[in-house]
């Protein structure tokens, strides 16, 4: 009675979107199925029990996913139809991928159970709950496990935005083979399904810029029966109905977003892909192949990324040695009702009780809002296109203003909320005019060079997301933190105005990442010009509200193509608009990205022409050194790098130089050096450290 009063309440309470609202992809035989599963009562019996708990109350531990055997019972389960192990901790938030993948299984009526940050010295941590029924997945957690312990001059990190309390070593380097082994002694024919950012960026042969080697298929080295890449959730629940139906994983050969490996004799005769015409597959470079010869890398690397959109991409297979992985194409993008239906799970927006201390990372995103996920950019340094997709997929406004709400019940939300965005703050409903262009597009990327005449750039809905998000009860201010991507927002005026009128808390980050050309071109990013229009527009808005605010730019030294010469440009640029940036990202080359193609063979992946790159950790420091010229910290290296190309007339106390010499006329007294390194040093303070997780979502 209690359960069907919830269907009704889900269901008929006008949302429409809901898991069970008819006209779901959900209804019928799953939501049958759903309602027989005593998750769905247990979830549904929970929804009713949230409508009357107090504010104030921190959910128990029973409204969450199950951790311990003894949750489990609570919910009056003896088995786990899927258990997820995960490299950080249990935060039940949309944000955490782990929490996400859990929570979109429940609803389909799976029971799911989650081990965070399990003790990897022994299996019992992972088999604390019992063998699932169906599968164990796995993930490092929401960054690659090396990114998140090492920093770009390979020092270990001194927080761990994931873990409670920002605590280090909670996770094994190279999370999810160790967690694959794990579950491997501990549960004896259970399938291993590989998920997450790790799995996903390491999925073909890549180089690993901590251990400076090129590695096999993570696929591989773990073990696993599956790999999901992507944002998971189509392969995952794909996976999920056809093992419950009785397929072995074995079987499991033709799932959209998903790899396997295929044994000697199996890949020399390929069974033809379902997905296109000519039901062949790409053929990557092989794993020895890009291991000896830095072309072949180059190559695999310009074939692998225009395999990339699900509308016309090809299956893609790479040799190592006699095994070989397959790769099916990219899942399909979620529809709004799939992405609306994901945002209204029964997320406890907290951490599990369990733990001691905040997570920092969660910390970040608790009053923000996800309004979309995917990105057109392409940029070269960053994989939130081989990650998310190309294709923006979009929340309804509705789904949104139900999440406003839902923040409006957490304890400690005063009314503000910290972004409204995604990987990107303006792309919201943005895509290409024609679907079937779309599905045909070979372009990496809509932006570069130039936006493309078939993007449709109307901010429109966005402005009027905004303007709904402000006028909720209970909201008073609504930031937007995400990287504002200027070359489209100067295309409208409106979205400027209101972004300084509303949006923006004095500050406003953006990343315009260069000023020289040829570094920007290989990064994929628009001229400066554009950054310089945008710039203006918004001061302009900015002065016409009557407010004081300013852009904080940020900018990545040492990335493919960037020169000292190129890096004394930007520095002389920055002194001449009077910019200090406070925030410079050292290029750090994470797999797969094209930027790291080049960091690695020296080409460009698309043309094969060289490009220069700064290689060695102390060239990589001159050049983030120059950005920071300012930094009396900075100036030894700063001089060292000027010295070294030849700009000793940037030396010196006269107005055009960067940095003072070291002794002589115009040298700092000590007492100067002392000053000057306080006030630098209150500064970066009050900023507060930048860690792995520091810079959100891209901010492109
Ligand atoms: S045609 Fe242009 S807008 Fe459309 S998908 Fe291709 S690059 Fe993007």
């Amino acid at each position: 009675m209690e359960a069907a009063r919830g269907v009704r309440r889900r269901a008929g309470a006008g949302r429409g979107t809901g898991p069970l609202a008819v006209g779901s992809p959900v209804h019928g035989r799953r939501a049958t199925r759903l309602l027989r599963s005593p998750t769905a009562v247990a979830q549904i019996v929970q929804l009713g029990k949230k409508k009357k708990k107090r504010r104030g109350r921190a959910p128990s531990a029973s409204a969450f996913l199950p951790t311990t055997r003894e949750e489990m019972e609570a919910r009056g389960w003896d088995e786990l139809d899927v258990l997820l192990v995960n490299g950080d901790a249990y935060v039940d938030h949309p944000a955490f991928g782990a929490a996400l993948i859990g929570r979109f299984l429940e609803g389909r009526g799976y029971r799911v159970g989650i081990v965070s940050q399990p003790r990897w010295d022994t299996p019992e941590d992972v088999a604390r709950m019992g063998a699932p029924r169906l599968f164990v997945g796995i993930t490092a957690g929401n960054l690659d496990s090396m990114l998140n312990k090492l920093t770009a001059q390979k020092k270990v990190r001194s927080e761990d935005q994931y873990s409670p309390g920002g605590r280090t070593g909670m996770r094994p380097n190279r999370a999810s083979i160790v967690y694959a082994n794990l579950c491997r002694q501990a549960f004896d024919g259970v399938p291993i399904v590989l998920g997450g950012i790790e799995a996903s960026l390491r999925r073909i042969a890549h180089y690993d810029y901590w251990s400076d080697a090129i590695r096999r298929s993570i696929l591989l080295d773990a073990k696993a029966d599956l790999l999901i890449f992507g944002m998971g959730e189509r392969p995952v629940w794909e996976v999920a109905d056809r093992l419950a139906a009785g397929e072995p994983i074995e079987a499991l050969r033709d799932v959209r977003g998903t790899a396997h490996v295929l044994r000697k004799g199996e890949w020399e005769h390929l069974e033809p892909s379902r997905f296109v015409r000519d039901r062949k597959p790409v053929l990557l470079p092989s794993y020895d192949e890009v291991k000896a010869d830095r072309a072949a890398f180059s190559r695999m690397s310009g074939a692998f990324q225009k395999e990339t959109n699900p509308g016309n991409a090809r299956p893609l297979l790479q040799a190592h040695g006699h095994e070989a992985v397959y790769f099916n194409p990219p899942a399909e993008p979620l529809t709004t009702e799939l992405m609306d239906e994901l945002y209204d799970l029964p997320f406890q927006r907290a951490a599990h009780p369990s733990y001691d201390a905040p997570i920092p990372a969660f910390d970040t995103v608790k009053h923000s809002i996800v309004t979309m996920r995917g990105c057109f950019g392409g940029c070269s340094f960053c994989s939130i296109t081989e990650h998310e997709g190309r294709v923006i997929q979009s929340r309804s406004a509705e789904s949104v203003l139900r999440e406003v709400r839902a923040l409006r019940r957490m304890d400690d939300f005063r009314g503000v909320i910290s972004d409204v965005g995604g990987p990107t703050a303006n792309m919201y409903q943005l895509r290409c005019k024609s679907e079937k262009i779309e599905k045909a597009c070979r372009k990496l990327s809509c932006v570069h060079p130039g936006v493309c005449e078939n993007l449709q750039t109307d901010h429109g809905p966005l402005v009027d997301l905004l303007r709904r998000v402000r006028a909720e009860k209970g909201v008073r201010k609504v930031f937007i933190a995400s990287g504002v991507r200027y070359d489209l927002a100067e295309r409208s005026p409106e979205f400027v105005e209101e972004l300084a009128e509303h949006h923006t808390g004095g500050q406003l980050s953006v990343a315009p990442e260069h000023v020289d050309d040829d570094v920007l071109d290989k990064m994929k990013k628009p001229g400066v010009e554009s950054y310089d229009r945008f710039a203006e527009m918004f001061a302009c808005a900015s002065e016409k509200t009557g407010k004081e605010q300013h852009l904080v730019p940020y900018y990545i030294s040492g990335h493919p193509g960037s020169t000292l010469e190129s890096m004394i440009d930007l520095a002389l640029y920055l002194k001449k608009k009077g910019l200090r940036p406070r925030q410079v990202q050292d290029f750090i080359p994470t797999p797969m990205s094209m930027a790291t193609s080049m960091y690695v063979t020296g080409r460009d992946p698309f043309t094969q022409e060289p490009v220069y790159t700064a290689k060695s950790l102390r060239e990589k420091k001159l050049q983030k050194a120059l950005l920071q010229y300012w930094d009396v910290s900075q100036h030894h290296l700063a001089r060292e790098a000027l010295k070294k190309a030849g700009r000793h007339d940037l030396i010196g106390s006269g107005e055009r130089c960067l940095v003072p010499p070291e002794t002589g006329k115009g040298a700092l007294s000590i007492h100067e050096k002392r000053r000057r390194a306080g006030r630098s040093k209150q500064r970066k303070g009050r900023l507060g450290r930048r860690g792995a997780g520091g810079r959100r979502r891209g901010g492109r």
